[in-house]
């Protein structure tokens, strides 16, 4: 079940919470980076050893300021690379403000199936001070739009945001929900460092949710969730009718993953790679046949600690054929498990260790507690 990711580094403007590789300037050297981004999937195409692909995914930044000859130019140089299967989870990321009936025409022409869409929120006054670049009323008919023209969708939204209520992020589940969404994930607002939102809040011009806030929300967000028929397959995501999203779901099963653009990460099952988190120093490297990433080769114990911490916060549980022979019967480990199955957080079958509900609250301070240090 592997799968290709594609980085797409370019935003209309930025998110004052974001801390993800993107650029806001990019007009001039668009055209030279998707070149950059086909040039990059031919030269690694032996990466995922002739393996089928199952999950095709556009991320970023903001993949849908791309138009629809970008899109099809990377689909189409992929399917030209890799052997894709035709019934593959093809994903874009996409704001509100660039969907219109053109371009769903168009990247369903060019085989995307599903978008993922970043609403974030349905409040003003939030999307406001996040410096979102679309307004409530885009977000609403966007998704009016993209479910009329057949499209699996998944909605991002966020919460734990200042100044912002149980009751007002249950009126925004209850936006979200209005269009029934396949899938839907759910992240809780954390202030990263270099972000504007951290200077807002170091500067006291936003004072940021407290701990007991966003935890109500979280428990909040799971009960009810359920309660309309949407399953918590993973800490932060949620499907209704097992529409699980398989670009996540192969990054938490550990299944291998080609990255390519800037600042894309690889995974092959045993080394994990990433490219160069700078656009011009990305493209002039591809251009001139240069190293354009760097790779890391996994000790036995970093297999062991990333299975453990993307396998326990998922439905499936971490399987015990990915954790590394030497290390699973160690008595440190051992003990460990004992601890939390004791205490109602954990349950052991032959193949897997997997979190209860109540586990599933503290997913990954169990999963650190577990972890295994090399000496
Ligand atoms: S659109 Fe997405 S990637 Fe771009 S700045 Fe906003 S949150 Fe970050």
């Amino acid at each position: 079940m592997a799968g290709i990711y594609i980085h797409i580094p370019f935003c209309k403007q930025a998110c004052s919470y974001c801390d993800f590789h993107f650029s806001t300037s990019f007009e001039k050297y668009r055209t030279r980076m998707v070149k950059a981004i086909c040039k990059e999937i031919e030269v690694r195409k032996s990466y995922l050893k002739a393996e089928e692909i199952f999950s095709i995914y556009f991320g970023g930044g903001t993949p849908s300021v791309l138009n629809a000859e970008e899109i099809r130019q990377l689909v189409d140089s992929i399917l030209s690379n890799f052997k894709v299967n035709p019934k593959s989870e093809i994903t874009l990321e996409a704001n509100p403000d660039d969907i219109n009936a053109e371009r769903l025409e168009d990247w369903k022409k060019a085989g995307v199936n599903r978008l993922s869409i970043g609403v974030q929120s349905f409040r003003k006054q939030d999307l406001d001070w996040m410096n979102r670049a679309h307004t409530v009323e885009e977000a609403k008919s966007a998704l009016r739009l993209a479910a009329n023209y057949g499209f699996e969708l998944s909605i991002d939204v966020i919460y734990g945001l200042p100044n912002f209520t149980l009751e007002d992020f249950k009126n925004n589940l209850d936006q979200v929900l209005h269009f029934s969404p396949a899938h839907l994930s759910a992240y809780c607002l954390t202030v990263e460092e270099n972000t504007a939102l951290h200077k807002a809040v170091e500067q006291g011009k936003i004072v940021p949710a407290n701990n007991e806030a966003q935890s109500e929300q979280f428990d909040f967000l799971v009960a009810y969730l359920q309660a309309k028929g949407y399953e918590q397959y993973e800490i932060s995501n949620f499907a209704r009718e097992e529409k699980y999203a398989v670009h996540n779901s192969n990054y938490w099963k550990g299944e291998k993953y080609l990255g390519v653009g800037p600042s894309a990460h690889s995974f092959d099952g045993y080394t994990r790679s990433w490219n160069i988190a700078n656009n011009a120093k990305y493209m002039k490297a591809i251009e001139n046949q240069e190293d354009f990433y760097e790779v890391e080769e996994l000790s036995i114990y970093d297999q062991f600690n990333e299975a453990l911490l993307v396998g326990l916060r998922t439905k499936w549980g971490v399987a015990k054929h990915r954790l590394p022979k030497e290390l699973l019967n160690t008595e440190e480990f051992r003990q460990g498990i004992e601890e939390f199955k004791a205490e109602g957080y954990l349950l052991e079958t032959e193949e897997v260790f997997l979190l209860t509900q109540k586990g599933r609250l503290k997913a990954d301070g169990i999963a650190s507690d577990l972890f295994i240090l090399a000496d």
